[in-house]
């Protein structure tokens, strides 16, 4: 029998939905179908509302309790690499209309009946421009990016698609808020993630033994297989175990939330990837060999493209937190100095973070209360060369100690 690593990959599409699509994906190793899977949950760019600033709030939640259910509604982001940039790589302080999208939402009950705020009240509008604050803007081509609907709540003047619920207020009260959006990804915070659901299976029979079912008294009685066992031989009783056997069909469907198709986010699953391993390369290579000399300086352009790709990967064990594998591959570049939380507070180190920051606790580089004013001093391009990003970290987060700033929250 051919096995997998002779073989070119191949994907057949079950089925396809607007927000869904089921395939079968074959000859590929493990690893590498549950890296895709992986990376559509975690790295994709959405826009998401990351900052509410709450004007006037008389129902019966809290105002922190409507700014997280803001947050998690999902917004039309089709093309958001062209359509919107980072705020961290942009060159307004904290917001403009090229990083960000404003929201708005005014609603009163004058009625006797319990009335519903769903996002279909929510209203985008033209970016307020923060006028106080004397901001260099980078002209850009995002807006002319944009569909129609962009930054729109998913399912807006869609009848077809019921819209999420905000809350319930009665008679006399009122709800009346502005809202940012902001372009993310979910390992920043999981309101950017385009995916609902993703599931992935293979060995339907569990022939490779990877799993242990838990049984009474008859395995087979209790553990039904599945659809996906139609597309597979069923082991016969005599067949003895190969423990040398390897998975090479896999059944993936993945499910979004409607921000994005699809078809755009498994493509945009597989470009990232892409450059994940091309960092990854890069990054294993000694400087001498790198020709040109750049060290990763630029975190916009090239294969450095996607800010945070590589540096935001596991290396808790390391102690550091950020600690950047030596020189040449990962500088500090997509990270040092910006990234989308801290930019709210625009200099102003009170605000909530909003992003659970990943997995890596208890040390240096995370305690800061005192943020270093230097690494948010500007929102200018990341600092250049290798190195340890550490610092970054530690000023943005804002963990030391969270208050409200003046009336908005940063989800
Ligand atoms: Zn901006």
């Amino acid at each position: 029998m051919q096995s997998y690593e002779d073989a070119e990959p191949i994907v057949r599409i079950r089925d396809l939905k607007k927000d869904r699509v089921n395939f079968v994906l074959e000859n590929v190793d493990l690893a590498f179908a549950n890296s895709i899977r992986r990376v559509v949950i975690a790295d994709i760019p959405t826009v998401a509302i990351d900052m509410v600033e709450i004007h006037s709030n008389t129902t019966v939640l809290p105002d922190e309790f409507i700014a997280h259910r803001l947050g998690m509604i999902p917004l039309t982001s089709a093309n958001c690499d062209e359509a919107i940039r980072y705020t961290r790589d942009c060159s307004c302080l904290s917001g403009c209309k090229y990083c960000a999208i404003e929201l708005r939402l005014d609603v009163v009950c004058n009625d006797n009946r319990t009335m519903e705020v769903t996002s279909n009240h929510l209203e985008v509008v033209e970016f307020t421009q923060d006028v106080s604050v004397d901001q260099i803007l980078q002209e850009g081509e995002e807006i002319t990016k944009r569909g129609e609907s962009f930054g729109f709540p998913v399912g807006k003047n869609d009848p077809s698609v019921p819209p999420v619920l905000i809350c319930k207020i009665r008679k006399g009260q009122e709800l009346r808020l502005r809202c940012v959006a902001k372009k993310g990804i979910a390992k920043e915070h999981a309101k950017w993630s385009p995916c609902s659901a993703v599931s992935f299976e293979y060995d339907p029979y569990n022939k490779l033994r990877h799993t242990t079912y838990w049984i009474e008294t008859d395995e087979r009685a209790e553990w039904p297989v599945g659809e996906n066992a139609k597309e597979e031989e069923p082991p016969r009783d005599d067949e003895a175990f190969d423990f040398n056997a390897k998975p090479g069909k896999f059944y993936i469907e993945v499910e979004t939330d409607g921000s994005l198709g699809p078809q755009e986010v498994m493509m945009k699953g597989l470009a990232e990837l892409q450059t994940k391993l091309a960092n990854l390369i890069l990054g294993l290579k000694a400087p001498s060999e790198l020709s040109g000399g750049d060290s990763g300086a630029n975190g916009t352009t090239g294969v450095w493209a996607p800010p945070g790709a590589a540096q935001w990967s596991d290396t808790s064990a390391s102690g550091a937190g950020y600690a950047s594998p030596a020189g040449g591959g990962w500088g500090a570049g997509s990270w040092g100095g910006n990234s989308s939380p801290a930019q709210n507070n625009g200099g102003n180190t009170t605000g909530w973070g909003t992003t659970p920051a990943p997995n890596s606790g208890g040390n240096a580089s995370w305690g800061g209360t005192s943020p270093a004013q230097n690494t948010w001093g500007g929102s200018t391009s990341p600092s250049s060369g290798a190195g340890s990003n550490t610092g970054g970290w530690g000023a943005q987060q804002g963990w030391g100690s969270p208050t409200q700033q003046a009336n908005g929250w940063n989800l």
